[in-house]
């Protein structure tokens, strides 16, 4: 007993070097900074955001907005103008590569870092599937030459039929030209993610279709098992609505451990919730989606938790505006002792949504990149008809958003001016 009294003072300091609390302080950060969260902004862009969620809040004006710009391209009218000031303003970095750059480099001013997205969706033919790649490769190669575009993205969808990787998910019989034909969609897929591989820029694959996405995992496999050997190069998607999506990740981090390569995960919580059950419910197979939210919800942070306890295996990349999930992703990582700056952890938010998410945890050190979505106007139309959607009602997140904008506003007008110098 003496022996380990005197042993004490020893055992504490053995303790304390262990003890995760002693690690460097971090900065402490709250999504309610508002001088942080729209530092990037001018007092115009403040009023421009505020007007557009504003405007947003009213699901039939979305509604009437969205037919409108469809009918006023079909039929030639020159609404363009119109969509390049509002939404496409709001949402995407320019109409190519090159427009994108004062966005790229203004983010990264306050830390943001950005992933060239080309959103030109609905391709069809083999001719503008082999375009689509073209620009693809471009991202990969804008990417390399640009630290503040630390990964590139793509949807198989835009370089391959999804009718074909359907009828292939089905085992459904293929005619000697389908088959080609999706050697052909492979054969580009392939050509992608090698491309990624010799300029070593991370690649992400988005998640699409449940009723597809089974063939789109098998080619990212291969790819992971092929170019994943040194570290995550290449990174598949996990949609944590669907029921067996947790067992999936377990499943991918295993193979992965089993054959010596690195997973790359990016965790969303997906996109497609009313599409999956109608064609469940259409096709008579059981819901893939979790009957409710908070499964949802349960799912994703256990996911988050599975990548950060595996972390010397799996690389990370978390797509989400959800508060208490970039909460939770913080926590784990100065819980688990992680430099905020560890490369293999990211968070990611879509451009022109959740600044206060974004430029607060950049700010507090922690790794950010923003998806910055491009293409002409006309090609992004779906995508910008998404994210009017998807902000239109002004409940949750978005209110939250406009409701900081207007407090930033007011704070900006009640900043003293500074005397202009004679
Ligand atoms: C950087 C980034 C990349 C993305 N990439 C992809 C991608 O590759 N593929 C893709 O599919 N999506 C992708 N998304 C979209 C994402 O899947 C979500 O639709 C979107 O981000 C909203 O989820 P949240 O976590 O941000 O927030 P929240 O608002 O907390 O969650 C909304 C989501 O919860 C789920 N949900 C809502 N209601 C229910 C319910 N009743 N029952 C069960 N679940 C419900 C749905 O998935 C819904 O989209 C991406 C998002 C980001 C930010």
């Amino acid at each position: 007993m003496k022996k380990l009294k005197a042993e004490i003072p020893l055992l504490t300091c053995f303790f304390w070097y262990l003890c995760p609390l002693k690690m460097e302080k971090k900065p402490a950060f709250s999504f309610d900074n508002l001088e942080t969260a729209f530092a990037h902004l001018s007092d115009d862009d403040l009023k421009k955001t505020q007007a557009l969620f504003r405007l947003m809040g009213y699901p039939a004006l979305v509604k009437m907005g969205i037919w409108l710009s469809k009918m006023s391209f079909s039929m030639g009218l020159p609404l363009e103008k119109v969509i390049k000031d509002t939404v496409f303003r709001q949402f995407c970095g320019g109409e190519h590569i090159e427009a994108c750059k004062p966005t790229v480099d203004r983010l990264a001013r306050f830390g943001v870092k950005s992933i060239l997205d080309y959103s030109v969706e609905g391709n069809k033919g083999e001719s503008s599937f082999a375009a689509a790649k073209e620009e693809i490769l471009q991202t990969i190669q804008a990417a390399q030459a640009n630290e503040n575009l630390p990964f590139a993205v793509f949807k198989a969808s835009g370089i391959v039929d999804t009718g074909l990787l359907t009828q292939a998910q089905a085992k459904e019989p293929l005619s000697e030209e389908m088959q080609d034909s999706l050697s052909m969609g492979k054969d580009r897929f392939m050509t992608i993610c090698e491309a990624a591989f010799q300029a070593q820029v991370r690649l992400m694959v988005d998640g699409e279709e449940s009723w597809f996405q089974g063939v789109i995992d098998q080619w990212v496999r291969e790819a992971m098992r092929q170019f994943n050997k040194e570290n995550a190069l290449v990174f598949n998607t996990y949609q944590l609505y669907r029921k067996d999506m947790l067992r999936h990740l377990k499943d991918a981090h295993h193979d992965a451990v089993a054959r010596g390569y690195f997973l790359g995960a990016k965790l969303v919580r997906g996109a497609y919730m009313e599409k999956e059950r109608e064609m469940a419910a259409a096709k008579g197979y059981p819901d893939p989606i979790h009957s409710n939210k908070s499964d949802t919800d349960q799912d994703y942070d256990r996911a988050l938790q599975f990548c950060i306890n595996n972390k010397q295996r799996i690389s990370l990349v978390s797509g989400s505006h959800n508060e208490m999930s970039n909460t939770v992703l913080a926590e784990l990582i100065d819980l688990h002792g992680l430099s905020r700056a560890d490369e293999r952890v990211y968070f990611s938010q879509l451009y022109g949504m959740s600044d206060p998410i974004s430029f607060n945890l950049a700010k507090a050190g922690f790794n950010v990149v923003k998806y910055l979505p491009y293409g002409p106007v006309k090609e992004v139309l779906p995508y910008l008809a998404r994210r009017a959607e998807e902000n239109s009602g002004i409940s949750g997140q978005t209110g939250r958003e406009l409701k900081l904008i207007k407090q930033e506003i007011r704070r900006r007008k009640s900043l003293p001016e500074f005397p202009t110098i004679a």
